[in-house]
C-alpha cells in the first residue's frame, strides 16, 4: 500500500521515540569500508557509529565478525573488533558497550579433521558475554551452511545458546559463488538441528520467496532485512522501487510471522535514517516495535544482559 506523503510524516513522527536494536552490522577498520561508509553520508569510524545511534535511538547493535585480516588458520574473529592485543586503530579499541558480536567463521579452512578442534577455540570467546552468534559466509565463502565440517560449531551453538548467522543471497564481490549463498540451504541445517536458531540474513534477497518458505517451515529459523539497498537511497526511493518492495512484502505476508523478523542495516552500507524510514514502510506500524527492537531480544538472547537502559 502505499501511503500518502502525510500519513508517512505521521507514522515517522509516532515512531520517533521507539528504541532500535540495530541486528547486522560491521564494526571494523579496512580499507574498502572508508568509501562505502562515504557513499552512504559517514565516516567508518567509532564516533560516526555512536552518533548514528543517538540520533535513530539505535540503543543496541549487532557486529558481524569479519574474518579477512585474521592470520589464524581457523581465524574467524577479527582482532580489530575483541583482541585488545592487536596493533590496530581508532575502532576496534573502542569498541563500546552498546555492541555485541557473532563470531566469524572462516569456514574454506575447517576440515573434517580439524573441525572439532576450531570448534574448540570458538568456544573460548563463546563464554564472553558480548559473544552473542556465530556469522557464516557461504557464498564468500564455497561451503554450504549444512556441510558437516559446520557441525561441531553448530553443537557449540546449542550449547551457548547462541544463534548462526548466515549470509544469504546477492554478494558484494563477484569472485563469490552464489549457489552457496541460496536461502534454501539454511532448510537443511535447521532440520538437522532444530534445537539451533540460525537467521537467513538479508531474506535470501532476492530470493525472498526461498527464504521466507525455509523460516515459515522451520521454527528454529529467523530473518534479517539488513544490506538490501547500499549508499543513500533517498526519501523517493520507496516509490520509485515500490514492485520491488511489493514483491518482498508479499512474501513477508506469506510468512505471517512478524515475531521472526529483524531489523539490521549492514552499516557501513547504507545510510541509517533513510534505511529505517523504508522499511517502516515495508514493515506493517503494528509491528514495528517487534521488528525493529523485540524480536532481535529473542534471537540475540544475549542482548538482554548487554543493555543498560531497560
Ligand atoms: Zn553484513
Amino acid at each position: 500500500m502505499l501511503l500518502p506523503a502525510d500519513d508517512i510524516m505521521l507514522l515517522l513522527k509516532e515512531d520517533a521515540a521507539m528504541k532500535i536494536i540495530d541486528a547486522h552490522m560491521h564494526y571494523f577498520n579496512i580499507e574498502g569500508f572508508k568509501t562505502v561508509a562515504a557513499n552512504a553520508g559517514y565516516e567508518n569510524t567509532a564516533a560516526c557509529w555512536q552518533q548514528i545511534c543517538e540520533e535513530n535511538n539505535i540503543v543496541f547493535s549487532v557486529a558481524m565478525g569479519n574474518t579477512e585480516d585474521v592470520p589464524s588458520r581457523y581465524g574467524g574473529i577479527s582482532p580489530r573488533l575483541i583482541d585488545l592485543n592487536a596493533p590496530f586503530d581508532d575502532i576496534k579499541y573502542n569498541q563500546p558497550d552498546n555492541i555485541g558480536y557473532c563470531l566469524g567463521v572462516k569456514s574454506e579452512q575447517i576440515t573434517l579433521e580439524n573441525a572439532g578442534k576450531t570448534a574448540l577455540e570458538f568456544e573460548y570467546y563463546a563464554q564472553k558475554p558480548q559473544c552473542v552468534g556465530i556469522k557464516i559466509y557461504p557464498g564468500y565463502r564455497p561451503v554450504y551452511v549444512y556441510d558437516k565440517r559446520h557441525w561441531p560449531l553448530f553443537e557449540l551453538a546449542r550449547a551457548y545458546n547462541l544463534p548462526v548467522a548466515v549470509h544469504t543471497g546477492d554478494t558484494a564481490s563477484s569472485d563469490a559463488r552464489l549457489k552457496y549463498a541460496h536461502p534454501l540451504t539454511v532448510d537443511e541445517a535447521a532440520a538437522d538441528f532444530p534445537d539451533v536458531k540460525f537467521v537467513i540474513c538479508h531474506c535470501g534477497n532476492p530470493w525472498f520467496a526461498d527464504a521466507t518458505e525455509v523460516a515459515a517451515k522451520n521454527p528454529n529459523v529467523y530473518i534479517d532485512l539488513s544490506g538490501l539497498l547500499e549508499g543513500i537511497p533517498g526519501p523517493d526511493f520507496y516509490n520509485k522501487q515500490k514492485a520491488y518492495f511489493d514483491y518482498l512484502s508479499m512474501w513477508l505476508n506469506y510468512m505471517g510471522r512478524w515475531d521472526k523478523l529483524m531489523y539490521g542495516s549492514d552499516w557501513p552500507l547504507v545510510n541509517i535514517t533513510d534505511y529505517i524510514n523504508i522499511l517502516k514502510q515495508v514493515v506493517p506500524q503494528e509491528h514495528h516495535e517487534e521488528f525493529f527492537y523485540g524480536n532481535a531480544l529473542n534471537v540475540y538472547g544475549r542482548i538482554k544482559n548487554l543493555l543498560h537502559d531497560c
